[in-house]
């Protein structure tokens, strides 16, 4: 990056910048329905289908026109309270701030731009795109279909490819790498960062968990601005507040069930 950057905060968009998933959100309410939508991220969690194909079959089933889902979107999903000071912040700070999302862009542009303003074009997008289906317009009902960036990947959109360009750099100019992720679409992600921070309650924790990977909850974006500003300047370590995550989790207040989450 041309301005040489201390830190990087790497973070998911949906259901971690927002307040509810955008994805989920509409498969929910104009695609096949939550039931449906949940027994795929589990099965997705469990490893018996990868996320990619999950995610494909839940934005096969919104046929709507992709102009109407972007408007449908733009209108009922909001962003979480704390997330335009810590951008402002960011800026402030030189630390850039790039989405990794398992979304798709025209979407999380047109919600960042409604939500932040136009410091969003600021901001690194690097998510799926969307295109027509056959003989079709995107615009048109049933018109269109994910396009991933990764086809070849499980996850549709490998996150941990971008964080290799940084994390392998040598040592003197490797940044200190954040991540902020909710979900399944954030566990090719978990593995890659300094410091990592996953939403209280969701199913992040429980891999994290599961997998060893160490963490720190955050319920809003005041939570990581705080801890960022601690980090950046020096009180605390990445590696203290990791412990610190871990400790949370295994005291319960990470939201999550500790039985539950390592069967
Ligand atoms: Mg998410």
């Amino acid at each position: 990056m041309k301005s040489n950057p201390k830190f990087i905060f790497f973070t998911d968009f949906d259901g971690t910048i927002t307040q509810q998933d955008s994805n989920d959100f509409m498969t929910d309410t104009i695609g096949y329905g939550q039931d449906k939508r949940r027994e795929g991220n589990i099965a997705c969690l469990n490893d018996s289908i990868s996320f990619r194909d999950s995610f494909q079959d839940m934005m096969d089933s919104v046929t709507r026109p992709y102009d109407q889902c972007i408007q449908y979107v733009v209108d009922n999903v909001k962003l979480d309270p704390g997330f335009a000071e810590f951008f402002q912040w960011s800026l402030k700070n030189n630390i850039p701030v790039v989405v990794l999302s398992s979304g798709m862009e025209p979407i999380i542009k047109a919600l960042l731009k409604k939500l932040v303003g136009p410091d969003a074009e600021k901001m690194q997008v690097l998510g799926n795109q969307v295109g027509p289906r056959d003989g079709k317009d995107i615009n048109e009902e049933g018109g269109w279909t994910i396009l991933f960036r990764h086809p070849e990947s499980g996850f549709g959109h490998d996150k941990s490819i971008e964080l290799r360009k940084y994390s392998s750099l040598p040592e003197d100019q490797r940044p200190t790498m954040f991540y902020a992720g909710d979900g399944v679409s954030d566990l090719s992600a978990a593995r890659e960062t300094d410091l990592l921070f996953a939403k209280k309650g969701h199913d992040l924790i429980n891999y994290c968990a599961r997998e060893n990977v160490p963490f720190t909850v955050f319920e809003d974006w005041t939570n990581i601005l705080s801890k960022c500003k601690e980090i950046v300047e020096g009180k605390a370590t990445v590696q203290e507040a990791a412990k610190a995550g871990f400790e949370a989790y295994k005291s319960g207040a990470a939201g999550v069930n500790v039985k539950e989450a390592t069967k």
